[in-house]
């Protein structure tokens, strides 16, 4: 009896270990990535404008208490001149939409991209900040992947913010096929002969194109191509010092700039194109070297929520 016991426990530490190491190779490990060649720093002029701030609109979340927390949502800018969601996480009906998958694959969006399904929708939780949701002006979306386009289901038609590439993308079938994006979400996109977002060969920080939203300099979008293709980051100028700059999915969590380190080998492999988004990751943490007051806050990565937004989630900050 006392035989078969040893055993058993044995049995069960080694379960415990393998489990354990799948999970550190899966989601822990990150491997270093190289520096990008340098890139010269052109540096914006920035003014505090009245009436500009970014509030925090986090629809989903896992492990909120450990610093490896995942988040999803939005962050409203309020703008006089209208005001704008930055991407807008899963949609309320994410489980009915990914319901005509295929087992495995319906089965990897859930324990994936479903861990943020948001508990209370978006246009809810922008009522509780005093946002009527029929009045946002437009939406701007760091890429088109479920997890970031879902809320639009949810909201009031709006014009999307999207360049062609990034529009080819979303229509593409196989793309859809692998449930990157929803042929549903992609409805509430403009068409592709239509695009919403074009850069101009202004170079801003360390990037050779931009595009400025509101032409006065508060909300500047510059492309991060390799996620996907049209992949884009989103500086929101507070003040000169109060200035975050949103990069989508181009890294996990804040280790991605500033370890300079890829993804975890679980989320590999919704990049696009992994050379490419390597050497985004290795241009961000430039960025970061050079401008160590910016706050780069990825789209998941909720330490750098809190540290930019210290009133937490449903809280706003603004440059004055
Ligand atoms: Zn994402």
């Amino acid at each position: 009896m006392l035989r078969m016991l040893k055993i058993f426990i044995r049995m069960l530490l080694i379960l415990v270990a393998v489990v354990a190491a799948s999970l550190y190779l899966l989601y822990f490990r990150r491997m270093p990535l190289p520096a990008t060649a340098p890139h010269p720093r052109v540096v914006p002029v920035i003014s505090t404008i009245p009436g500009v701030s970014a509030c925090w609109v986090e629809t989903g979340k896992t492990f909120s208490n450990f610093s490896f927390a995942s988040t999803a949502g939005s962050i409203l800018v309020r703008h006089p001149a209208g005001d704008l969601l930055i991407d807008t996480g899963n949609s309320s009906h994410f489980n009915e939409e990914v319901s005509g998958y295929p087992f495995l694959l319906r089965l990897k969006l859930k324990s994936l991209a479903g861990e943020l399904n948001p508990p209370v929708p978006l246009p809810d939780l922008l009522r509780r900040i005093g946002e009527d949701p029929a009045k946002v002006r437009w939406a701007i979306l760091s890429h088109v992947h479920l997890d970031h386009a879902g809320g639009l289901m949810d909201l009031p038609r709006m014009p999307v913010l999207l360049t062609r590439e990034e529009l080819e993308f979303a229509n593409d079938p196989k793309v859809q096929a692998k449930g990157f994006t929803m042929a549903d979400h992609v409805k509430a996109f403009p068409p592709v002969s239509a695009p919403t977002l074009k850069f101009d060969a202004t170079p801003y920080e360390t990037f050779d194109e931009s595009a400025d939203l509101y032409k006065d300099g508060s909300v500047v979008v510059v492309p991060l191509r390799g996620h996907t293709p049209g992949s884009v980051g989103i500086f929101v100028n507070l003040s000169p010092t109060r200035r975050l700059f949103y990069v989508g999915d181009a890294v996990d969590d804040e280790r991605g700039f500033a370890e300079r380190v890829a993804k975890s080998v679980i989320l590999q492999d919704s990049d696009n194109d992994r050379a490419l988004a390597e050497q985004v990751v290795g241009r961000i943490s430039e960025l970061h070297e050079k401008v160590p007051g910016l706050a780069i806050i990825p789209a998941h990565g909720r330490s750098a929520y809190m540290k930019f937004f210290p009133g937490g989630p449903l809280s706003c900050v603004s440059g004055q």
